[in-house]
């Protein structure tokens, strides 16, 4: 670490959990950030800002209007842009020095499993149960830990699926992909706009712990945010042996 970066990450260096060996860990890791929205926004934000090394974007969709709401990483003068492209903008402005590869695609099962490969971390910040079903089998395929998050209305939640040591579940353990879930999309069913400013910031603290190995991950436990009462619950989530993903 130069100078400069000694300045820049100052306030992580300075805790001892953290200290210049996590921030070196931090700059050296490489995170994939699926879906460039509300989640996406500030769990981008908050990894580029943290210092770290390699964010990977994917989102095949546009900024619109009714996105800036909640989906911070955008503006009014980018309505039009990718989504990938005008986030990567606004985290070049908050710290040039990390790496940004933007990809405007949509990604099948294939395409996944290149971009989880050379992962630390995946964050999923998609809206939709095929997709997250489709990134959960990947990451159980090749052993790299899920941040998921999920915000709905008032309603959130998110956990970390860790399945490197083969002790904790999977996405699938928790939501079985045979269940008859309906996706409730945003532009049905409306959002809380500041409540994926929540669930997205506690992803992106999420993926720095693990990639720092301090602390205790979510895994194994759900915790759900009722935004009206402004109450958090935690509810434990046991890794089911029959689970046709990690089982
Ligand atoms: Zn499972």
């Amino acid at each position: 670490m130069n100078d400069a970066q000694l300045l820049r990450y100052s306030r992580h260096i300075l805790i001892d959990e953290i200290g210049i060996e996590g921030q070196q860990a931090l700059l050296d890791a490489h995170v994939l950030v699926i879906g460039a929205g509300g989640l996406g926004s500030p769990a981008a934000m908050y990894l580029a800002s943290a210092g770290v090394g390699k964010l990977t974007l994917v989102d095949d969709d546009t900024v619109d209007l009714t996105n800036l709401q909640r989906q911070i990483a955008h503006t009014t003068a980018r309505v039009g842009q990718p989504k990938v492209l005008s986030a990567s903008e606004t985290l070049r402005n908050i710290n040039p020095e990390i790496v940004i590869a933007a990809l405007q695609e949509r990604v099948d099962e294939a395409r996944l499993a290149e971009l989880v490969l050379p992962a630390t971390v995946v964050l999923d910040c998609t809206d939709n149960f095929a997709t997250r079903h489709a990134v959960n089998r990947v990451c159980v395929a090749h052993k790299v830990p899920l941040v998921s998050g999920a915000v709905i209305r008032f309603d959130g939640q998110v956990s970390v699926f860790d399945t490197r040591a083969g002790t904790q579940p999977c996405y699938c353990c928790l939501f079985p992909q045979d269940q008859a879930f309906t996706d409730e999309a945003c532009s049905t069913m409306g959002v809380f706009a500041p409540l994926v400013g929540v669930v997205g910031a506690m992803q992106a603290a999420e993926a720095l712990k693990l990639i720092m190995g301090v602390g205790e991950s979510l895994a194994g436990r759900l915790l759900l945010l009722d935004g009206l009462r402004m109450e958090w619950s935690s509810m434990r989530v046991a890794r089911d042996p029959a689970c046709p993903v990690c089982g």
